[in-house]
C-alpha cells in the first residue's frame, strides 16, 4: 500500500500596531521587562471591558485581501474558553463562525493552488517560563494581536509548506501587515499531518497536530519525521488516533497530548463586544490600498531588476542521526582523528566530507563541524 501525506497548515502572524488588541497597552513587548506592558483588561481583571483595536482588525482584513480571500460584511468576535496560567480571563478572545475573512487561496511556483479557508483575528496568550521548582508568567504578550491563517488540507509535500510560508511571510511584509520575525515569535507555525493511500479522496479520520514551530526549517523537518513515524506505525497495524505533539530539533516530534477526548471550547459570542459591521466603502478601501500597494511594487521591481533569491538547503537529518555518523567516521579515520588533535585544522575538512557523504547529503555541514569539535578536542 502506497502512502502519501495529507497536510494543513494554521499561521499565526503578529500584525504590527501600535497597541495591543483589546487594551491601550504599548505592542513593543520584545525585550520589555516582564510584566511592564500590561493592564487591568490584558491582565483579565473582572470587570474589565475590551475596546478592539481597529489597527489590528484593519491589518487582518489586509492580509485577507493579500491572500483573495472575501471580507467579511458583518463579523464577530467568540469566547474561547479553557483553563491555563497563562490565560488569566479562563478565555480566549478569538473568531469561531464568523470570521473576518474567508475562501482565499496561494498559487505556488508548480501551479499548484492551496486554499484559505479563513483568516481570523483573535488575541495571544501571555508566556509561562519553566524553572526547575516553579514557573513564572509573563504577562507582557497576554492580549497582542494575531491574525490566523486556517488552510485546507491541501499539501501533499513538506517543501510546499515551506514554500507556502514563505510567500505568506513575503505577503505580509510586502503589505506592512506584520514584520514576521520568527525570532520575535511574530510568525508562528502549526501543521497538522496525516497519511492516506494514494488516490484515496477521503482525508483519514485522524490527525497529529504539530504545535508551535518557528521556523520554515523546522516544520519541514518536523513533517518528514511524521510521515516516517506515521508510516511506520501504519504499517505495523498501528490504528492513529488524533494527537498533538512538539517537536524538537534533536528528537523529532514527540507526544504531547492525546485529543481524544479533549474539552471543547464551549465557544459563545464575546458579549462585551458588539458584532462588527463593515459598509461597502470600507471594504472597498482596503481593497483599493492592496492594489496601490502592489501597483507600487511591481513598478519599482520593473526598475530595478528583482534579483533571484536562491532557495536555502533543508537539511533534514536531526542532530542525533548526525552525531551517530560523526561518531561513526571518527572511529573509521582514527589517524586523521589524531592529525586534527596535534591542531591540524584542515584535517577536520575531510571528517566533514566524508560524514556529508555518508548522511547523503542530508546533514548540514555547520552541525557535522559544531561535533566533530566537540568530539575532539
Ligand atoms: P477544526 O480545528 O475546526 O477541527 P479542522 O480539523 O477541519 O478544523 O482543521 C484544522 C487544520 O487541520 C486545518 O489546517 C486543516 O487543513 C487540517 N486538517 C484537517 N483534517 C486533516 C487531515 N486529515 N490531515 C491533515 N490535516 C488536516
Ligand atoms: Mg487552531
Ligand atoms: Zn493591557
Amino acid at each position: 500500500m502506497q502512502l502519501e501525506p495529507v497536510i494543513g497548515l494554521e499561521v499565526h502572524l503578529q500584525p504590527k500596531t501600535k497597541s495591543k488588541m483589546f487594551c491601550p497597552c504599548p505592542a513593543d513587548i520584545w525585550k520589555a521587562e516582564s510584566n511592564s506592558r500590561v493592564c487591568p483588561v490584558c491582565l483579565g481583571y473582572p470587570g474589565t471591558l475590551p475596546v478592539p483595536n481597529i489597527e489590528a482588525i484593519r491589518k487582518c482584513q489586509l492580509l485577507g485581501i493579500a491572500l483573495s480571500c472575501q471580507l467579511a460584511g458583518l463579523s464577530k468576535f467568540d469566547r474561547k474558553n479553557y483553563f491555563y496560567p497563562d490565560l488569566p480571563k479562563g478565555y480566549q478572545i478569538s473568531q469561531y463562525d464568523e470570521p473576518l475573512c474567508v475562501n482565499g487561496n496561494i498559487t505556488l511556483a508548480s501551479g499548484k493552488v492551496i486554499r484559505i479557508r479563513r483568516v481570523h483575528m483573535e488575541e495571544d496568550t501571555g508566556k509561562s517560563l519553566h524553572g526547575d521548582s516553579d514557573t513564572l508568567l509573563d504577562f507582557n504578550k497576554s492580549g497582542m494581536p494575531l491574525c490566523e491563517i486556517v488552510t485546507e488540507p491541501d499539501f501533499s509535500d513538506p517543501e510546499e509548506v515551506y514554500e507556502f510560508g514563505k510567500r505568506v511571510r513575503d505577503i505580509a511584509r510586502k503589505y506592512s501587515i506584520s514584520d514576521c520575525d520568527m525570532e520575535k515569535g511574530q510568525m508562528r507555525l502549526e501543521a497538522s499531518i496525516s497519511m492516506r493511500s494514494v488516490g484515496q479522496k477521503e482525508l483519514p479520520n485522524y490527525r497529529a497536530e504539530i504545535k508551535n514551530i518557528n521556523s520554515f526549517k523546522f516544520v519541514v523537518m518536523a513533517l518528514k519525521s511524521e510521515i516516517v513515524r506515521q508510516t511506520a506505525e501504519l504499517m505495523n497495524g498501528s490504528i492513529l488516533k488524533n494527537e498533538t505533539r512538539g517537536f524538537d530539533e534533536k528528537l523529532g516530534t514527540f507526544l504531547m497530548r492525546e485529543k481524544e477526548g479533549e474539552k471543547d471550547y464551549r465557544y459563545f459570542p464575546e458579549p462585551d463586544i458588539p458584532p462588527m459591521s463593515f459598509s461597502t466603502d470600507y471594504l472597498n478601501e482596503i481593497k483599493e490600498e492592496i492594489r496601490k500597494k502592489e501597483e507600487e511594487t511591481n513598478t519599482k521591481e520593473n526598475k530595478n531588476e528583482t534579483k533571484q533569491e536562491r532557495p536555502q538547503k533543508v537539511y533534514l537529518m536531526l542532530e542525533d542521526q548526525v552525531l551517530d555518523i560523526v561518531k561513526s567516521v571518527i572511529l573509521e579515520n582514527s589517524s586523521v582523528a589524531a592529525q586534527i588533535k596535534t591542531g591540524k585544522t584542515n584535517a577536520a575538512m575531510f571528517l566533514v566530507g566524508q560524514v556529508v557523504k555518508n548522511a547523503k547529503g542530508q546533514a548540514d555541514p555547520k552541525i557535522i563541524k559544531k561535533l566533530i569539535d566537540s568530539l575532539i578536542r
